[in-house]
């Protein structure tokens, strides 16, 4: 079912009231002479693979249909959250009367809209619609990456080898371990260093890791001299075959910091052990504000500031991501000379609250371990109660800034600069990005905001993913943009190729632009 949509009249024309020709663009390079004629070639991407009738090309996403170069998927449109579906439902009966829709239904995303490859032609979705009455273009395509990659973030204090070690999938490097942030280990994976850099079998595993992490399913992965790892975007992270539940409610130091005064009078010593900052709490700042006597405690690792000390153990699987099983093994001795003596309440704890360990010195200062008093219980929940669940949270980063932009104008520079001045929304699958600043467009998203089976690949290797930019009508001209080739949403709509899905909940709408204090 098709509705007869009339020309636009205002796309095609310049800003000075002269009409101009649509450019001359061959779309697809023209076939080897020895190809059989019964097959078709996809130029979607540099593998020009020549498909035969009812075959798939060698990524799935284009098949040979009578003849025809046909993608295996067709373009999704996202539903705006609390939009009627009546509202489209009228223009796919081709009852629209050509009016445009002050605020559009649906938004025109990349998943399935296939590429701007080779990169001198224009974009294959370029969509006139209206947000609260403002007429936006958005400009779709499916584009192909080498250079991205994927930052993991796993929330967890144990420690999963060394910074810089190399991270393995199916035997094959893929990554490495980065810097550790506040209770989070990082993780680097995919780029195009794996991507083309090794050898075949490394680009081929790095990209079918990279596309199933984007995809948010579970991957293995084994860390060199570290730990192995089963991580899924959005879940709990799989430790060494353990499931992790909680994530660490500060350092050392600020675990002592936040439940000091909660301790207060129910303890003479609390040791929170961490693999970074060990805290104790009569040296600690928040222990002399509370007017806590010294204890004598001797503590090995290195101190740093009052109550604070660094590697006190090695990392590993045990307490607070050292190596230990025995928390007392941290401790040196007691000093009668500095407020050591017998009777002593001594408290130890991970930054977690999953270990912990109740003693009383006895005549000699040796501790022995004691039951818990119930008022110190408590506060050890309460830390268990204060950490957020431990999750894996997967991050997708993208260079947009090379040959994709030609897809959207003929001066591209402009089109960074417009990203730059906030005058473009850039989305993928409809999802918010982070833009990096500096040179280039390099964007970077959270995959669980994106929708499902968002990421594909082609075997050069590379990831094939949706982007999107959305912008006044006014400033798309003003960039050099395709006009002549601008469709109206409802012409879209008229059609019947297309598939709807619900936009990801919490997500701001992609129509939105930056700065336009609009939901
Ligand atoms: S790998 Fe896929 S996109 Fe590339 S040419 Fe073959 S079918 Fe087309």
């Amino acid at each position: 079912m098709s509705a007869s949509v009339p020309p636009p009249t205002e796309f095609g024309a310049r800003s000075d009231g002269q009409s101009v020709a649509p450019p001359v663009v061959l779309e697809h390079s023209r076939a080897p002479e020895r190809m059989a004629a019964d097959k078709v070639r996809c130029d979607a991407c540099p593998v020009l693979c020549q498909i035969s009738p009812g075959k798939l090309g060698a990524c799935d996403r284009y098949g040979n249909v009578d003849g025809v170069l046909t993608r295996t998927d067709t373009v999704h449109l996202l539903k705006r959250p609390g939009s009627e579906a009546v509202e489209w439902k009228a223009l796919q009966a081709g009852s629209w009367d050509g009016t445009l829709v002050d605020d559009a239904p649906v938004f025109v995303s990349g998943i399935g809209a296939s590429t701007t490859y080779p990169d001198y032609k224009p974009a294959p979705f370029i969509i006139a619609s209206r947000h609260q009455g403002v007429d936006l273009v958005t400009v779709v395509t499916e584009g192909i990456f080498s250079y991205c990659s994927f930052k993991v973030k796993i929330d967890t204090d144990r420690y999963l080898g060394p910074e810089q070690a190399t991270v393995r999938h199916r035997g094959e490097a893929v990554g490495h371990v980065t810097t550790i942030e506040y209770g989070s280990q990082f993780l680097s994976l995919g780029g195009v260093h794996h991507l083309t850099g090794g050898s075949k079998k490394e680009g081929r595993i790095a990209c079918e890791l990279m596309m199933a992490l984007g995809n948010q399913q579970a991957v293995d992965l084994q860390i060199e001299g570290g730990a192995a790892l089963t991580l899924q975007a959005g879940r709990a992270p799989i430790v060494d075959g353990v499931e992790e539940q909680r994530m660490r409610v500060g350092c050392g130091s600020a675990t002592v910091g936040i439940f000091a005064q909660q301790w207060h009078g129910h303890v003479d010593e609390v040791v929170v052990v961490d693999d970074h900052i060990t805290g104790v709490l009569s040296e600690h700042q928040a222990g002399k504000c509370l007017d806590m006597p010294p204890t004598g405690i001797c503590l090995r690792g290195r101190k740093s500031t009052p109550g604070r000390y660094f590697q006190v153990a090695n990392p590993g699987g045990g307490w607070g991501g050292t190596d230990i099983e025995d928390p007392l093994s941290i401790i040196e001795g007691w000093d009668a000379t500095r407020g050591a003596r017998p009777g002593l309440r001594l408290l130890m704890v991970s930054t977690t609250g999953e270990d912990s360990a109740w003693f009383v010195l006895d005549e000699a200062l040796v501790p022995q371990p004691a039951p818990m008093p119930a008022a110190v219980k408590r506060v050890v929940e309460r830390i268990g109660e204060n950490c957020e669940p431990s999750l894996a949270s997967v991050l997708y980063v993208a260079g947009a800034g090379g040959s994709l932009r030609a897809g959207v104008t003929d001066n591209p520079v402009r089109l960074t600069r417009s990203i730059k001045e906030l005058l473009v929304n850039v989305t993928c699958g409809g999802a918010p990005v982070y833009v990096w600043p500096g040179g280039g467009i390099t964007v970077m998203v959270d995959v669980a905001r994106m929708p499902a089976a968002s990421f594909g690949s082609v075997p050069t290797p590379a990831i094939v993913s949706p982007i999107e930019f959305t912008m006044r009508l006014d400033d798309y001209r003003a960039l050099g943009g395709h006009m002549s080739r601008v469709r109206r949403l409802e012409e879209v709509l008229a059609g019947s190729d297309y598939r709807v899905v619900d936009a990801p909940a919490g997500n701001p709408w992609p129509l939105r632009l930056p700065g336009a204090g609009t939901p």
